[in-house]
Parts: C-alpha cells; structure tokens; sequence
C-alpha cells in the first residue's frame, strides 16, 4: 500500500498524491477532491437545467437572510419569551450577514464583525437560540465547548478544532462553513484565574483566550480536517474564519455580584430607595456589560472582538410551563406524537403539567429536566402499551405521582 502511494494520481486531472488532500480510490483509477468538486458542480448545474428541478441543488447550504422582525418570529416559535436577547441577537445576525454581502468597498466603511456573548443560567436557551437561528438561515452550525480547549502543545484540543467540528457538520462544504455559526458553549469556564496570570502558566484559561482571539477577528486557518493535533504530515484544510459568526455564552456564575458592586458603586451619592434597590437585584444580568466581563476574568482583547453582549433571564415557573406546551416541537407535542404513531391519543391533565414544573423547580433542574420528568412519568406507558388495543390514555395526576415516585428522580432532590 505505501509502495503504491508513491504512484497514485489523480485521473482526471494527473495530479499526484502528493498535490492533493485527499485521493479517492476507484476500481481502476483515483480522483482527486478537486476533481470530485468540479464534478460535483457540473452535476448541479445539468440537474438544475432539468426540467422540474430547483435551482437549488448542489451545496445544501443556500444562505436565507431574513430580516430581524422574520428570524424574531421564527425564534417565537421555538424558544420562549428571552426577548431581549432574541432582539439582540436577530439584529446581529442580520448585521453580520449585512456585512457578508457587502460589496466591494466603494466607500471606506467597513462593517466589522458582530460576534456576540451571551450570558445566562444554564438551561435558559443559549444553546436553543443559537441552533435555531442556525436552522433559519440554513447555514452550517456547530457547538464547542470552551473547556476542552488548551493552550497549543497541552493535553487537550487545540481551538481550531471547533472549525473541524463545523466542516464534519457540513460534509466538509468549505464555502458554506465559511459562512457558519460556531456557538462556544462554557465561554466563562476559561476565565483567567487571578489577576496575576504570570504565577502559574495557565493553559486552559488565559492560553486559550489568545487561542481565539484570531479566530474571532477573522483569520485563515489550517483546520485538521479529522481533528486531533496538529501534525506536519496530515493535510489541513483552510477556512477563513472572516465570515463566520461566533456566539458565545456562559453562565458567568457570580457575575451578578459583580455588577451589583458596580452599580451600587455608581450609585453613591443618589438616594437609592429599598424597593427600587429589590428591583435591580432582581435580575442583575440587566444591566451586564463588557466591564462587568473583564472583572470576571475574560481578557479586554477578547471581549473587544465579541462586541455584543446580552443575557439570558432565569426561568420562571411560568415560563417552564410554556416551555411544555408552547413550542413548536414542545415536549408535550413530542409526546403526543410518539403516542399517535402508536394510534393512541395522549391528554395530559393541566395539574400534571403543573406537578412537573414545581418538580423542575423544586429539583433545580431548569428546562432540561422537564424532560427527564415526562420520562419518568411516561416511559412505563410507552413500554406497556404499544401493541394492545388501547386508543387513549390520559394522565392524571394520581398516575403521574405514582409513576415519578417510582422513578429514580427522587433521589436528584438537592437538601
Ligand atoms: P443553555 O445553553 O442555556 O444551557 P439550552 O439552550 O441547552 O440551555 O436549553 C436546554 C433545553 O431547555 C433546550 O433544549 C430546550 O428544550 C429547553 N429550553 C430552555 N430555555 C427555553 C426557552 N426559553 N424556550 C423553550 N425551550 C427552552
């Protein structure tokens, strides 16, 4: 096998092994990734000159831009209520595509980039947000977590693996990935411990906060297309980073103090009164700001190329209880469906969707364990039923309390 690779080209374009990435093998011959996208491209174009066929074929990703009031209404559809945050991040995203499609500069101005933070408790729909902006515009989206990252030459990932990450979700569609959103998850977990960063080095904190900031502002980097280190004999792919948007959130556990020593700084001198003080503490991430950031620990060169900030509001029970039953793919619906293809017509009774919001408060488990709740609930129904005559069940809150307190669930209760 290594004999032959010194032989083997491209037949199609004559091209050597040693030219190309990657060489696929055929029964009597090899092509070569170039060859396969050019080929690619005039299928597209024969198929899309077919009669009845739409011009979309070919790249999967054909970039929707929507405007901010569409991408806002769509959003509604999925995540419920965060509406500052929604505004925040549709007029951003329309921006950053603004400035995608800008032409070449006739005049001097220069869009810059608008990648965003966002703040929040876990569980509060960061992630949602991202994905389902992601899904709107059709383009490739991927999810990193920031604490897998070190600084280059530790054990860990180097940061460009997140593009990795982003070119393996879209079949290693280089133009596409070059217009997609990476959501940094944990963005808070690699704050610099300490003010003093020279004590101890600091790999997985201040070490990759550097990591990012090229890739953030917009660079061309050689990605390893199976991820993993970096090593001089594996072909690396380039993407430039130019147009893609990064969101990054974090709960910034213990910000809130942060900013409440700041206002309450700004506010010496003005007579301050309890009820108004009460309000402001009431969700402190209001008022959150690139200050409030850098005294946590992200270093001012990052936080200037991640120039919009918002925040996430802790969810009430409210809230959960819309989470249920609201969202276009809402659990509730998901259930129900899971029923009907069994032909069984599912109602859940209003006090059981009430029972699983207070266990979800109670167990501090937030919108995420609403779904470990209806499992508990409903998995002995889903074991038991399909293949018997039933056509309805219906869940009262007698069965749902029994069935919980059968569950292991109770033993997630937090003293
Ligand atoms: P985060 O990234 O903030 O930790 P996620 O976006 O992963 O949280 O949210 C976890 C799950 O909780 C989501 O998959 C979704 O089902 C649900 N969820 C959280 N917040 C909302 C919301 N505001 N509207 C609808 N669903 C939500």
């Amino acid at each position: 096998m290594a004999k032959q690779t010194q032989q083997v080209h491209c037949s199609f374009c004559g091209r050597p092994r040693n030219e190309v990435s990657i060489l696929i093998a055929g029964q009597e011959g090899h092509i070569c990734e170039n060859c396969v996208e050019h080929a690619q491209e005039i299928v597209s174009q024969e198929l899309s000159n077919l009669p009845g066929k739409n011009n979309n074929a070919g790249s999967n990703f054909k970039l929707s831009v929507r405007k901010p009031m569409e991408i806002k209404k769509f959003l509604d559809e999925y995540i419920i209520g965060q509406d500052e945050a929604k505004k925040i991040l549709c007029v951003a995203v329309y921006n950053h595509f603004k400035r995608i499609n800008q032409k070449q500069k006739d005049d001097d101005i220069e869009i810059e980039k608008s990648n965003i933070i966002m703040v929040g408790e876990t569980g509060t729909g960061k992630t949602l947000l991202a994905k389902t902006i992601a899904k709107l515009l059709n383009v490739p989206f991927a999810i990193v977590d920031a604490t897998v990252f070190t600084e280059a030459g530790y054990v860990g990932e180097d940061v460009e693996s997140m593009l990795t990450r982003l070119l393996q979700n879209c079949n290693y569609d280089v133009a596409a990935a070059e217009r997609g959103i990476v959501y940094v998850d944990e963005i808070d977990k690699i704050a610099r411990k300490g003010d003093n960063p020279s004590i101890t080095r600091d790999v997985s904190g201040e070490g990759v906060q550097q990591g990012l900031l090229k890739m953030l502002e917009g660079t061309e980097v050689l990605v390893p297309p199976q991820g993993g280190r970096k090593h001089p004999e594996q072909k690396m792919i380039k993407v430039d980073t130019k147009n893609i948007l990064f969101i990054c959130g974090g709960a910034f556990d213990g910000v809130d103090k942060i900013i409440a020593r700041r206002i309450n700084t700004n506010a010496i001198g003005f007579n301050v009164n309890k009820e108004h003080q009460d309000m402001l503490r009431e969700n402190l991430l209001k008022f959150i700001n690139a200050q409030d950031i850098k005294s946590f620990g992200l270093i001012p060169e990052l936080l200037g190329r991640l120039p919009i900030i918002t925040y996430l509001n802790p969810l009430d029970i409210e809230t959960l209880r819309s989470i249920l039953t609201v969202p276009k793919n809402s659990l509730m619906k998901q259930y129900t469906k899971l029923f009907e293809i069994e032909g069984i017509a599912l109602t859940v009774e209003d006090e059981v969707l009430d029972f699983m919001v207070t266990k979800a408060m109670e167990y501090k488990l937030g919108a995420r364990g609403l779904r470990s709740i209806c499992e508990s609930i409903l998995t002995d129904a889903m074991f038991e039923l399909p293949g018997t005559d039933t056509k309805e069940f219906n869940v009262t809150l007698d069965y749902a309390e029994r069935m919980f307190d059968k569950s292991k669930m109770n033993l997630l209760k937090v003293a």
